[in-house]
């Protein structure tokens, strides 16, 4: 019980900061034993209720501390097929470990490193825990999008026995866990063996398929017996300042697109980035987003990379780690400033104007809303500037189908609990629904509806749907 916490191996500050290899380097076999026997085994644990998915903590945990690795691995397979990932990357002290009893002593279990632990256990030894359906049902799903929310569903599925197949816009599977989340975060060894035991239990993957342009969602339906749509918040936002379309002005998700998806770090990228190496760059935001993109420019050789946040540290919504991490990496952070202009020089950025802000009133997210304060205007110099503030839903596909109930931020309508959308045999979940959100949320998402596909499929009589019982998101 006095044990401390286990404190997870890093990869060195200096030398991570130059480097795309993952920072965190995982539990040792005795670390992981040692932290799981920290378990107190509540007779309610709290942990699987902080769970979005009711990961069943407690039970694998108790495996772990007894050295049953095998077992552990089944109990978490049974709520979430994807474990390597949300193991490194699940805002984790917000939710399971954010209530774990021990949090009161400031040290909760660290029910991620140990998932992590498991989940790369299984896949170094080479067991496969999932079998296949033995039986096929003759039924057919298509799946749009291979985020999270479509693998966790097509998961599912294709263990009931139905023929799944999965249409992706871009050239690799993964959604934002390929073209987002950094390789010094999350490798991309980890996602396409997670996406390898998917396509081993039968899921196809359709590559360079953009439903709404390549394939209709009618033609999908005519296909198919049901389709779930998975196709994220794509779609960034902007500042909508003076200068946002100079050159050296980047959103987040072309930037880290182009650098994790499209190796625009390599002299031969056919869709490189601007050479960073010894400029001064800034980024705006204070989530997940920002802090990759800053990590991956000081990771290209930048000088000075500086996140430019409107609000405090204490209201930023990225995970504690990768604050603490970027920090120890050298970014710099300025709070409680607001860009009000960029500017540039024979259309190229070279610097942008800052509003000091100060904290009002809490507002409908319940932080504190940033107030310009009088006169209190400076100047920076910046040679790339990289845009950060969220993401709206991805509006390809919903332009095609105005039958396609939606709510007034552009996310389709659901009935949350069985992600039913306004057309029949239609689905859909994940960021597609909620607007950004976390990768295990997009999986439960995912998987709920794959529950309710399956009700659909014993009794596609559900004609109609009443946009009463649409819940908005
Ligand atoms: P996505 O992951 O966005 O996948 C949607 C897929 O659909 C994409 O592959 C897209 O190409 C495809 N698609 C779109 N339109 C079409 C079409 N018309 N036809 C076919 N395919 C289409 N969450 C965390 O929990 N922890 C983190 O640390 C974290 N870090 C993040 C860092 C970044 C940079 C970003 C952008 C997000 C981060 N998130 C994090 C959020 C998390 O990644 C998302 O909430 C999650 O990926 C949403 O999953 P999804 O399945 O809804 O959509
Ligand atoms: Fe915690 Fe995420 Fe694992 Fe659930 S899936 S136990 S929230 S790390």
């Amino acid at each position: 019980m006095k044990l401390d916490r286990v404190a997870m191996r890093e990869r060195d500050a200096t030398e991570r900061a130059r480097s795309f290899s993952e920072v965190n380097l995982g539990f040792t076999a005795e670390m992981a034993k040692l932290e799981a026997t920290r378990c107190l085994e509540c007779a309610r644990p709290k942990c699987v209720e902080g769970c979005p998915v009711g990961v069943h903590i407690d039970e694998f945990v108790g495996h772990v501390a007894s050295g049953d690795i095998e077992a552990a691995a089944r109990v978490i397979q049974r709520d979430n097929l994807l474990p390597a990932i949300c193991g490194r990357v699940c805002p984790q002290e917000n939710q399971c470990e954010g209530a774990c009893v021990l949090v009161k002593k400031g040290r909760p279990l660290a029910i991620g490193h140990l998932e992590r632990y498991v989940a790369d256990y299984i896949r170094d030894e080479g067991l496969r825990l999932v079998a296949g359906p033995t039986d096929t049902t003759g039924r057919r799903v298509a799946i749009v999008g291979s985020g999270p929310s479509g693998l966790a569903c097509a998961g599912d599925l294709i263990q009931s026995g139905h023929t799944v197949t999965v249409y992706e816009a871009l050239h690799e599977p993964g959604g934002v866990l390929v073209y987002g989340i950094p390789e010094f975060r999350l490798p991309k060894e980890i996602v396409s063996a997670e996406i390898a035991g998917l396509e081993e239990l039968g899921v196809r993957f359709e590559m360079n398929a953009i439903v709404g342009r390549t394939h209709t969602l009618t033609e999908l339906l005519a296909e198919n017996d049901a389709v779930f749509i998975g196709v994220g918040a794509g779609l960034p936002r902007f500042l909508d300042i003076p200068g946002e379309n100079l050159i050296g002005v980047y959103s987040a998700n072309e930037f880290l697109t182009r650098v994790n998806l499209m190796k625009a770090y390599l002299a031969t990228s056919d869709t490189p980035v601007l050479d960073v190496r010894d400029r001064r760059v800034v980024v705006f935001g204070g989530g997940n987003t920002a802090m990759d993109a800053a990590r991956t420019s000081q990771r290209l050789g930048a000088g000075d990379v500086r996140i430019l946040y409107r609000r405090t540290e204490q209201e930023m919504p990225a995970r504690r780690e990768e604050v603490r991490h970027a920090r120890e990496e050298g970014i710099n952070f300025d709070f409680l400033v607001s860009p009000t202009d960029l500017f540039g020089t024979d259309g190229v950025l070279t610097g942008l104007t800052l509003q000091e802000m100060e904290l009002g009133e809490p507002d409908d997210s319940g932080r504190r809303r940033p107030h310009p304060v009088a006169g209190a205007i400076r100047t920076l110099d910046a040679d790339l500037a990289i845009v950060a503030i969220g993401n709206g839903a991805n509006p390809l596909l919903l332009s095609t189908v105005p039958e396609l109930e939606r709510t007034r931020w552009g996310t389709i309508a659901v009935d949350e609990a069985t992600g039913r959308t306004s057309m029949p045999g239609v689905f859909a979940g994940g960021d597609i629904v909620t607007g950004g959100a976390t990768v295990i949320l997009a999986m439960g998402a995912g998987r709920r509806s794959a529950a309710s596909i399956e009700d659909w499929l014993q009794d596609p009589t559900w004609e109609t749907a009443d946009p009463e019982e649409i819940a908005p998101a």
